[in-house]
């Protein structure tokens, strides 16, 4: 179709303008150093994947696949899915390439864009940029602890603001079965005062009722048993043993029974960061193990661990800065064609200057501004006959017979 108005982009969705991608790529040399320094190596999977992969993953009766999915057919008829999270490609990674035959556990770090049909505001987006982590092949609860703490350090790192970290444990999946049928009876009970949604998922899914921000499923939900309290002896063991952890490591959180996070292959620990500086998308990052879901994607039974936290809404509420590489030199063409001038652009490049040159047909006068706006500490002007180099600073400007002789003149300006 021709003509019509601007294009422009999908609702839900940003642009990354230079600005804030210095921030981003600041921030991601910062997770590859930490992360690094812990053993994790990175990963990447590809952003489309079967769409089976998240209904076994992440769960059937979840918002995520319910909902937030774009799925869509290939020409072949197969169903694909942009990946909403980044743990089920990992996981099906490591078994695809048999990483389960590897001294475990074996660590693994992404960064990337997902995908989610949510209604777009301030920290939400339907394609968004999340940094994660996944430990897999142990139930060391140690690897729970260092999670959650490289998390933590990771937001320390960056500023982030008025961070809370809320922890709980969801035990084994025979102990929330049990769980999940005493709560149902619990809440069909009180059915008159749940919201239609939570009524509708009480077969399925009756947790989901934990994250309801109906008032009246607050206060049903409220006086509820809890999962933490049910939980066997060996799991209340080890979600002790990393609460010790992070006591030790002298990191404050709170545990919070109500934390049931929105994904199906969560199993013992669950955690989530919040920060009092975002608005009502306060969630900074989270995860959790998920001990069955190697097995769910029709791998060994192997357990895991991981954290995704997202990248927007760490930029958001960090005070992390980007680095913008200054203009050493700028080439000014006084005359002439761009031969030479490129010449001796390419050269300056090779000398290991930051250097640009004039490109959009200014006046001489002209690219001398244009120079002070990129904030260049010298100039070299190149005239058809005559090589001159000029500091910026004090205005000196001195001709050179060759460029070896620029080069040496420039090294002394911008000494
Ligand atoms: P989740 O897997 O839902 O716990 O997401 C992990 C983190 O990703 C959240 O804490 C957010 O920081 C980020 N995140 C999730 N969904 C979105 C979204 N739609 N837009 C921006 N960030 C998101």
């Amino acid at each position: 179709m021709a003509g019509g108005g601007k294009v422009q982009a999908p609702r839900g969705t940003f642009d990354v303008l230079p600005d804030d991608g210095r921030r981003r790529a600041r921030l991601r040399s910062l997770c590859e150093e930490l992360f690094a320094q812990a053993g994790y190596g990175f990963i990447d999977t590809p952003i489309f994947e079967a769409t089976e992969l998240f209904a076994r993953g992440v769960g059937e009766t979840t918002d995520i696949v319910q909902k937030e999915m774009f799925t869509f057919e290939d020409q072949g008829g197969r169903s694909l899915t942009l990946r909403p999270e980044g743990t089920a490609g990992v996981c099906r990674a490591y078994l695809e390439h048999g990483m389960h035959k590897q001294p475990q556990p074996v660590k693994l770090w992404y960064w990337g864009p997902f995908f989610r049909h949510e209604a777009p505001q301030a920290g939400r987006y339907r394609q968004f940029n999340q940094v994660g982590i996944e430990a897999i092949g142990s139930d060391d609860p140690s690897l729970d602890a260092e999670v959650i703490l490289l998390l933590y350090g990771l937001l320390e790192s960056v500023g982030t603001k008025g961070v809370r970290l809320r922890l709980g444990s969801l035990g084994t999946p025979e102990t929330r079965r049990a769980y999940s049928d005493e709560l149902r009876e619990y809440l069909r009970a009180r059915e008159d005062q749940l919201s239609d949604e939570v009524r509708g998922r009480l077969d399925a899914n009756p947790l989901r009722a934990f994250d309801s921000d109906h008032p009246g499923t607050q206060a049903v939900v409220k006086d509820a048993p809890k999962l933490l309290e049910r939980l066997t002896q060996d799991d209340a063991a080890h979600f002790a043993e990393v609460r010790a952890l992070l006591d030790d490591a002298g990191r404050e959180y709170e545990v919070d029974a109500a934390l049931v996070r929105g994904i199906d292959y969560y199993t013992r620990t669950v955690f989530e960061f919040t920060s009092d500086a975002l608005g009502a998308q306060s969630g900074v990052g989270g995860g959790g193990r998920y001990d069955g879901l190697i097995e769910m994607l029709g791998g060994p039974q192997t357990p895991g661990v991981g954290f995704a936290a997202g990248i927007e809404r760490i930029l958001l509420v960090s005070e992390i800065e980007g680095e913008a590489p200054a203009t050493d030199v700028y080439v000014v063409r006084d005359g002439g064609g761009a031969t030479s001038a490129s010449k001796v652009l390419a050269a300056l490049r090779e000398a290991g200057f930051n250097a640009q040159m004039e490109q959009a047909g200014r006046s001489v006068k002209g690219q001398f501004k244009q120079a002070d706006r990129l904030g260049a500490r010298a100039v070299v002007v190149v005239a058809q006959d005559r090589l001159s180099v000029r500091d910026m600073g004090s205005g000196d400007q001195r001709d050179v017979p060759d460029f070896a002789e620029a080069l040496k003149v420039l090294e002394e300006v911008l000494a």
